[in-house]
């Protein structure tokens, strides 16, 4: 048997190749904490570095070890990724949630009529984390859906959801559809929503080359990347919802986007939609890059 000092030592030294020391020391904190179900305090203050552990624990760690030298991302290993201080489940299949996807919601939620927004559709869930955070923090919300066209997400996103549900009573709709299936239906809701988010996969492929293994070998490329020859696609087809009637006049559109075509974007929604019937704004995100935009929709 070892003690939690001796599996904390050999895990950060079999990280070392693949990761800087002092996330491979953090890594090796989150997976023990994860193996006896502790916080940081715990294993600190109560259990102590002493403390052995069992077998069983050592071939589950070593398990997860195997993992992140094949360099599968953390959040996969754990099962679980931070979002607004919250944990979501994730698992391969689902794109991990980013820090700017957090800035995005919390955008949102300070936004002066979050407070009287009912109705919204998130189109492209994948893990369901604005849905999930909108869902539950704007205090009006009555009808939340969910949009997401692959089963794998789904699955997840739903976990998460029920979750959300049994915490705060608080539902969230999943609607598994394709976008653009959804566009080429032309059926707006008969009551159109306050509130339309998204973010809609949009790297380049020519950006592939500077992406990390663990990005690329790991989180869908469904969820990354938008199409080699219509970048904006994704953005459009959400514009061709607003303008058949999915969104109210007076509702807002919340997106994420590839700062390298934020004004391209701005500028093909304003010409879908119509730029007598909106605004838009593009918005910087904490690294100084217009990442995202904001359209409020004036009329049909
Ligand atoms: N934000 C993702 C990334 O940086 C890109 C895809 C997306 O979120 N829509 O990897």
């Amino acid at each position: 048997m070892e003690t939690i000092r001796q599996v904390e030592e050999a895990t950060i030294l079999r990280l070392a190749p693949e990761y800087e020391p002092a996330e491979a020391r953090e890594i090796a904190r989150r997976l023990i904490e994860d193996l006896r179900g502790l916080r940081r305090t715990d294993l600190l203050l109560l259990t102590g570095k002493d403390t052995l552990l069992s077998p069983e624990e050592i071939t589950k760690l070593e398990a997860a070890l195997s993992r992140l030298e094949a360099a599968e991302p953390l959040q996969y290993v754990l099962g679980s990724a931070t979002f607004l201080d919250e944990e979501l489940y994730v698992a391969p299949g689902v794109l991990i949630p980013r820090p700017e996807t957090e800035e995005l919601a919390q955008l949102i939620l300070q936004h002066t009529e979050a407070s009287s927004w009912r109705r919204l559709l998130d189109v492209g869930t994948g893990s369901g984390c604005l849905a999930w955070a909108l869902a539950k923090h704007l205090p009006q919300l009555d009808q939340a859906i969910a949009l997401e066209v692959s089963s794998q997400a789904i699955s997840i996103a739903q976990e998460n959801f029920r979750r959300l549900y049994e915490q705060s009573g608080r539902e969230v709709y999943l609607w598994h559809e394709d976008l653009f299936a959804l566009v080429e239906a032309h059926t707006p809701p008969p009551t159109p929503l306050d509130l339309i988010v998204s973010n809609p996969p949009y790297i380049h492929p020519s950006e592939a080359e500077d992406m990390t293994a663990h990005v690329l070998l790991y989180e869908p490329h469904l969820a990354l990347f938008a199409p080699e020859e219509s970048p904006l696609a994704y953005y459009t087809a959400i514009g061709q919802l607003v303008r058949q009637g999915y969104l109210r006049p007076g509702g807002s559109l919340w997106l994420e986007l590839n700062p390298l075509y934020a004004e391209q974007t701005r500028t093909a929604l304003l010409y879908i939609i119509g730029s007598e019937q909106a605004e838009a704004e593009l918005i910087k995100d904490m690294s100084g890059k217009n990442r995202f935009l904001h359209l409020t929709y004036h009329s049909a």
